[in-house]
């Protein structure tokens, strides 16, 4: 067993305010030079371009954890990891239904694209992201373990989008088992703010929406492999598997809430 360091919320050109530079070759191959083993593309509310990012993934050495950001109907971000790529479709495929039919207004809000492995544009999400699904959080959480996914309240620290101030509290009846703070502060430092974290395994990444700012934090995790089940394991096994590093100061200022 080794520490793997993972970067597991990163937003590519699909997410409207996400880089045209986060293709998912480029993140992959950032990811690559900074030694990070592990990433999960996560999108606001779909996963399209996580298909081409493990494909480059799986040819470069880079393990892919397809996953997604959901935006609940009280608009607080929940991550959402899954085994396979089925897994995480078949989710999509469903939540999608909940995505308000609002079209996006590329001008206003950035464009949302699908870029294959081979940086070709394949196709543009038509409906706007950046909108809140009309499910609670609770029925999102429940959801994501319905189709065998691992739900992750994200950045549980923030004013915009945390689970903490927008529901005012982390509901203990759904059995969640981590959060994630963001870059920000460290989980020290979010423990000493909210001593209810304390009974939660705490992960970090740098939610980059630029190539620059993946690998700023990353979450340390004590495996056999980087893999799901690996990932998964060391979740259960708490601190002695979970570690989280602050590797760089960036561009982004501290405390920032992404649009
Ligand atoms: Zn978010
Ligand atoms: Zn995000």
């Amino acid at each position: 067993m080794k520490w793997y360091m993972a970067d597991l919320h990163i937003h590519s050109t699909l997410s409207p305010c996400g880089s045209l530079e986060m293709s998912p070759g480029r993140i992959v191959r950032e990811a690559k030079e900074k030694g990070i083993h592990m990433i999960a593309v996560t999108d606001h509310n779909t996963c399209d371009n996580v298909l081409y990012a493990k494909r480059i993934g799986d040819k470069i050495g880079v393990q892919v954890i397809p996953g997604m950001e959901l935006q609940t109907e009280e608009e607080v971000h929940l991550l959402a990891y899954f085994g396979t790529l089925d897994a995480v479709f078949s989710f999509r495929d469903v939540i999608y239904g909940y995505l308000p039919d609002v079209k996006n207004n590329p001008d206003y809000f950035g464009d949302q694209v699908i870029v294959d492995e081979d940086e070709n544009v394949v196709g543009f999400e038509e409906k706007l992201l950046l909108n809140s699904l009309s499910l609670s959080f609770d029925a999102c959480v429940r959801m994501v373990k319905d189709y065998q996914g691992f739900p992750i309240p994200a950045h549980v620290d923030r004013a915009s989008y945390g689970v903490i101030n927008q529901l005012g509290f982390i509901p203990d009846y759904l059995d969640l088992e981590a959060v994630e703070v963001s870059r920000a502060l460290t989980p020290e430092q979010a423990v000493a703010k909210w001593p209810e974290l304390r009974k939660y395994t705490i992960v970090s990444a740098s939610d980059a929406h630029y190539p620059e700012d993946i690998g700023a934090v990353v979450t340390l995790f004590f495996m056999e492999e980087p893999s799901w089940w690996g990932f998964m394991q060391a979740l259960k096994r708490g601190k002695e598997a979970v570690q989280v590093l602050h590797r760089s100061s960036n561009s982004l200022e501290l405390g920032q809430d992404e649009s």
